[in-house]
């Protein structure tokens, strides 16, 4: 039994989806106006590896991640770039396309971007004005907190209470600090829509309630994202959502806690940050992953150095394990013993500790047991048959693979291909060297200029020849199911 925590209800409580065996999930995505760091790549991975256990489980997920591409940031980095705002939108999705992939967090169903949703978010502020819970004033429409009892229940505060918190904007206009804008009036140089209020664009709330509700109905099952965005951000979707359909919006509420360093969030705006692709260049998907996998999803992180070099450590022997496997699997031995081990012990551990609010660092550490378990049993045993090591294949595809992404099998084999592809270059180079020596430049030229066409440049130096991988053409990535 799945049992997930839920901060609408501050309790944990077992999984019931709408539909089984279909599960709705939506997840605040990124405002595309710059890279984004490795702070927001710990909710995006942890919020993949959610969707791949509900997988994992036999539910058939419906995954929504949006795009914030209107916002007051992109709308600065443009001003500041002397560049179109959808210029600036439409770089960083293709850059947050690139590093969700690069980071093996799987394509959601549908990216929608709430410029493409603006009539939706128009219908929805419709409505709520019709029923009362919003009001214009001279292009500006606000949503009156007042009028929704129920505001506050995801944060756990009452109005009272929060209106004497700090970080409210105070506005003149507003008829409570609380209240917040639904659609915002056109200032000059800005992007704009018509609208029933005249030109303007919309909130940033109000994109997320109108995106979640297009793509998977009123009310669906799961709504994620980061610790910071329970207040205001997606208390105000609960408000927006249910003042306008009169129906629940969401039944669990799952946050992430924030990747620190040196206990304060990671965040642009405080400067202490890394991208993702800049630490990608260091360290690998898989170790990021692992670190990420190693703390629970909703308590804090430090990050460090230290973090991801001893996750890469880790990996090892999962990824030595993984060569092993793909290397008997070449041979494959059909006679032989077959070690007993307890395969069915292991999934149920991983699923027991998964099962509890996704406890993933218990989860890897039943598969850290189990790679000991299975190199003790390779270290006693000579001459196993295939059958074993099929089996160990499995477990590790479906867990470390399929369910936490901190094993890439295609990579295990590529690794041993790539020892050969080694080999056979460096015995191109021996042959060009002799018929050099020959003066057979017809050949050696050859040689050259035919591993050169394959995306291999040799240069050649005093102490001798080595070579280089080259691009030999460019390879665009598609995002998948972009609206
Ligand atoms: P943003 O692009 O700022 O809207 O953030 C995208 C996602 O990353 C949201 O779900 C945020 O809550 C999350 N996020 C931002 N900073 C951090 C952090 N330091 N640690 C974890 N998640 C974060
Ligand atoms: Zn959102």
């Amino acid at each position: 039994m799945l049992s997930i925590y839920n901060t609408l209800t501050r309790t944990k409580e077992e999984f019931k989806p709408i539909n089984p065996p279909n599960v709705k999930m939506y997840v605040c995505g990124p405002t595309v106006y710059d890279y984004f760091h490795i702070g927001n790549a710990r909710s995006f991975i942890m919020a993949d590896i959610i969707r791949r256990y509900l997988e994992f489980k036999g539910y058939e997920v419906k995954y929504i991640m949006n795009l914030t591409d209107v916002d007051d940031r992109i709308i600065k980095k443009s001003i500041s770039e002397k560049r179109d705002a959808k210029l600036v939108a439409d770089d960083y999705s293709k850059a947050f396309f690139e590093d969700i992939q690069k980071l093996k967090i799987k394509p959601a169903d549908v990216y929608p971007k709430a410029t493409n949703h603006i009539e939706e978010i128009i219908d929805i502020i419709k409505k709520l004005e019709e029923k009362g819970f919003a009001y214009n004033i001279d292009g500006n429409v606000f949503y009156n907190v007042n009028k929704f009892p129920e505001y506050g229940k995801l944060s756990g505060k009452k109005i009272d209470e929060l209106e004497s918190g700090a970080r409210i904007e105070i506005n003149e206009e507003k008829k409570d600090p609380l209240d917040f804008a639904l659609w915002k009036k056109a200032k000059v140089g800005e992007p704009y829509w018509e609208s029933p209020w005249g030109k303007g664009r919309p909130g940033w709330h109000i994109e997320c309630s109108a995106m979640s509700c297009k793509h998977l109905g009123e009310t669906f099952d799961i709504h994620a994202g980061g610790n910071d965005l329970i207040f205001p951000h997606h208390e105000n979707e609960i408000a927006q959502s249910e003042a306008a359909t009169g129906k629940k919006f969401v039944n669990y509420w799952v946050h992430f806690g924030f990747l620190n360093i040196n206990n304060e969030k990671m965040s642009k705006s405080l400067g202490n940050f890394f991208t993702a692709r800049d630490i990608l260049k260091i360290y690998s998907a898989e170790a990021v992953r692992l670190a990420f996998a190693q703390t629970h999803y909703a308590g804090p992180l430090n990050f460090s150095d230290e973090l991801l070099a001893s996750a890469e450590k880790g990996l090892e022997k999962l990824k030595n394990l993984a060569e092993k496997i793909e290397e008997e699997i070449k041979i494959n031995r059909v006679d032989g013993i077959i070690p007993q081990l307890e395969f069915e012990k292991y999934k149920t551990n991983f699923e027991a500790a998964m099962d509890e609010d996704f406890n993933s660092p218990q989860a890897c550490a039943v598969i850290f047991d189990f790679i000991r378990d299975v190199n003790r049993a390779i270290a006693e045993n000579e001459n196993i048959n295939i059958k074993f090591y099929l089996s160990v294949k499995e477990f590790l595809r479906k867990t470390a693979e399929g369910v936490l992404g901190i094993l890439d099998f295609s990579k295990a084999s590529t690794q041993n291909d790539g020892a050969l592809e080694n080999d056979l270059i460096e015995l191109l180079i021996k042959l060009r060297h002799d018929a050099k020596l020959e003066k057979n430049y017809a050949l050696s030229d050859r040689i050259r200029n035919e591993l050169k066409n394959i995306g291999i440049e040799l240069q050649d130096s005093k102490s001798g020849t080595t070579y280089k991988k080259i691009k030999i053409k460019n390879v665009n990535i598609l995002p998948p199911g972009e609206e």
